[in-house]
C-alpha cells in the first residue's frame, strides 16, 4: 500500500492532460461554500470509462481513497476530501459528451461530467424539456445530480434526480464497470440496482454514463410573482394553484422578503417584479401546451377575492420571466448573509410546511430571541431550505458551540417529529453524517452498513461521507 506508488501509476496510465497536482489542486479541496476543506495527493481526469475504471484498480490495489468530484457545487461536503486518510480526487470533468439525443425515445444519453446546461441546450434544440434544474445548472453535473438525488425546481411536475434516470453506467469500487445503460421505461427483472447509485454521493461507485428521461417540451411557459398576504394561508395558495392548473401547476416557490430586498440591493441587474412589500412572496409558474394567461387570471382574481394575495404581476416577456427566476436563484442566504449559518435542507408532508417554519421560528426563539430564521424552498415539494443565524459568536468559542448544537438538535427533532428528513434533496455529505442516524432506525442503518461494505469492503469511496458503519453502526446496534 503506498499512495507514492498509486500516484506514479495513476500518471502513467493518464498522461499529463490527466493529472492536477500541487498547488493547482486548491480549488477542488475546498467546497463552494468554503466550510470544508481537506487534501489529496492528485486530482485525476480520467477522459473515459477505462481511464476511470483503470485509475479505480489501482487505487484498490494501493489502498487510497477515492473522493469523486462533479461540479463541486454540491451544499454538504461531499465532493472533498474529508480526514487524514491518503485520497486522490476523481474528476469527471473531461467525460462531458453528450453521447445521443433520442427525440423518439425521450431520451438522452450522456456521460456523468456533462453539465446540465449542456443537457437543457441540447434537449431544447429537438424540442424537449429536460426536468433536472436548479440554480447551479452552469456547473452541475449530471453525475453530481444523480449522486444526491438532487431536486431543484422541476420536482412538483417531472420528480426528482431519480425519476429523471433510465439507465446508468457506473464503476466499482474494484474497478469493474457494470454496464446498466438501458433505456427502457419497464423492466421489471429483479432488483433495479441502478437506484442504489443514485443518492449515493459516490460511496458505492463511480457514474460515468446515464441515459436521462426527456420531455415533451412545453408551447407556453409563464410565471406569476405573488405577494402573499398571510403565510399561514400559503396552503391555501398552493391549493388554488393546483386547482386551476391542475398538472399544468410546474414550480410553486416561497421567497422570503428578507433576502429579497437584500438580493435586489446587491444586484442591481435585478428588477422589483411588484412594488408591494411583502413579508412573503411566491412563484407560480403554469406550463402547457395551450395558453396559460387565462388560466392565470382564474388564479389571481380567486386568489384576491380570497384574501390570499395582495398585488401579483404575470411576466409576459422572456426578459420578464428571466428576472423572476434569477431573483429566485440569488435569494438563499448563502451569498446574502454573513456569519455562522446553520441550515436545514428539510423536507416535510406538503401540508406541514408552515406549522413547520412556524414552530421552528418559535423554537429558535424561545432558545434566543434575537435568531434571525430564513425560509425559502420548493414549497410544492414540501421542502424548505431552513436557515438560523446565530450571530454575536464564532465558531471555537464553547458557548456559541453549544448554542448551535442546541439549534442543530431542537430543529433536527422537529423535522423528524413532523415525519421529515433534514436531507431533502442535497445528500447527507459531511454536514448531516453525524445526524443522519437520528433520522434512520436501527434495522435501516444495518441494511446501509452491509450494502456500503458489500460494494466497497475497503471503505476507500468517499470514506467519512454519507455514513460509516463503523461510525454509525454502534448506535445502531443499541
Ligand atoms: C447556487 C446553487 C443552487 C443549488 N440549488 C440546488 C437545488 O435547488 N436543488 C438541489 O438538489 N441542489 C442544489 N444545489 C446543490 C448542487 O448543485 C447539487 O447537489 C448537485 O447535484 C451537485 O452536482 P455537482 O456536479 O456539483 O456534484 P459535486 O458537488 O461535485 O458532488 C456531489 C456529490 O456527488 C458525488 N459525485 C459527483 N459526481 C459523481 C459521479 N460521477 N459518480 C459518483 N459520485 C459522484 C460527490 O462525491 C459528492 O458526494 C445548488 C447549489 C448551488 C451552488
Amino acid at each position: 500500500m503506498s499512495v507514492e506508488r498509486a500516484m506514479g501509476r495513476i500518471r502513467e496510465a493518464l498522461g499529463p492532460r490527466g493529472i492536477v497536482e500541487g498547488d493547482a489542486l486548491a480549488p477542488f479541496v475546498r467546497d463552494i461554500r468554503g466550510t470544508y476543506a481537506g487534501s489529496a495527493a492528485l486530482l485525476a481526469r480520467p477522459a473515459s470509462t477505462e481511464e476511470v475504471s483503470a485509475v479505480v484498480r489501482i487505487c484498490a490495489e494501493d489502498g487510497v481513497a477515492i473522493v469523486t468530484q462533479g461540479g463541486n457545487t454540491g451544499l454538504c461536503g461531499g465532493a472533498v476530501p474529508r480526514g487524514p486518510q491518503p485520497c486522490i480526487i476523481l474528476s469527471l470533468a473531461r467525460m462531458n459528451r453528450i453521447l445521443s439525443v433520442d427525440p423518439e425515445r425521450y431520451t438522452i444519453t450522456a456521460e456523468a461530467g456533462c453539465i446540465l446546461q449542456s443537457i437543457h441546450d441540447a434537449a431544447a434544440s429537438v424540442d424537449r424539456a429536460f426536468a433536472m434544474d436548479w440554480g447551479a445548472r452552469g456547473s452541475a453535473t449530471v453525475g453530481g445530480g444523480i449522486s444526491t438525488n438532487a431536486g431543484g425546481i422541476n420536482v412538483l411536475r417531472f420528480g426528482n434526480t431519480r425519476d429523471q434516470v433510465l439507465g446508468l453506467e457506473v464503476v466499482l469500487p474494484d474497478g469493474r464497470v457494470w454496464d446498466g445503460l438501458r433505456a427502457l421505461r419497464k423492466d421489471s427483472s429483479g432488483y433495479d440496482l441502478k437506484h442504489l447509485f443514485i443518492g449515493a454521493e459516490g460511496t458505492l461507485g463511480v457514474v460515468t454514463k446515464a441515459i436521462l428521461k426527456l420531455h415533451p417540451r412545453p408551447a407556453y411557459e409563464q410565471s406569476m410573482w405573488a405577494a402573499i398576504t398571510d403565510l399561514g394561508r400559503l396552503m391555501e395558495l398552493f391549493v388554488l394553484a393546483r386547482s386551476v392548473a391542475s398538472e399544468g401547476l410546474t414550480a410553486f416557490e416561497l421567497v422570503p422578503g428578507y433576502t429579497y430586498e437584500k438580493a435586489l440591493a446587491q444586484y442591481p441587474i435585478l428588477q422589483r417584479p411588484v412594488d408591494t412589500r411583502a413579508e412573503w412572496y411566491a412563484i407560480v409558474r403554469f406550463s402547457g401546451q395551450q395558453p396559460v394567461a387565462e388560466k392565470f387570471e382564474t388564479f389571481f382574481e380567486q386568489a384576491l377575492e380570497a384574501g390570499l394575495v395582495t398585488d401579483a404581476t404575470l411576466a409576459q416577456t422572456g426578459a420578464q420571466e428571466a428576472n423572476i427566476w434569477n431573483l429566485r436563484d440569488e435569494i438563499p442566504p448563502l451569498k446574502l448573509l454573513k456569519g455562522k449559518m446553520l441550515k436545514w435542507d428539510a423536507s416535510v408532508p406538503i401540508d406541514r410546511i408552515v406549522p413547520f417554519l412556524e414552530e421552528a421560528q418559535r423554537r429558535a426563539h424561545a432558545i434566543r430571541p434575537d435568531l434571525r430564521v430564513i425560509a425559502f424552498g420548493h414549497v410544492g415539494d414540501g421542502n424548505l431550505h431552513t436557515s438560523i443565524f446565530p450571530e454575536g459568536g464564532s465558531p471555537g468559542d464553547p458557548e456559541f458551540d453549544a448554542l448551535c448544537k442546541r439549534i442543530v438538535s431542537e430543529i433536527d427533532e422537529l423535522i423528524w417529529s413532523y415525519g421529515g428528513s433534514i436531507c431533502a434533496e442535497h445528500g447527507v455529505g459531511v454536514e448531516n453524517f453525524e445526524r443522519l442516524p437520528g433520522q434512520k432506525p436501527a434495522v435501516e442503518l444495518e441494511m446501509m452498513a452491509r450494502l456500503r461494505t458489500l460494494f466497497d469492503p475497503q471503505g476507500l469511496f468517499n470514506p467519512g461521507k454519507v455514513f460509516d458503519p463503523a461510525t454509525h453502526l454502534p448506535r445502531a446496534a443499541e
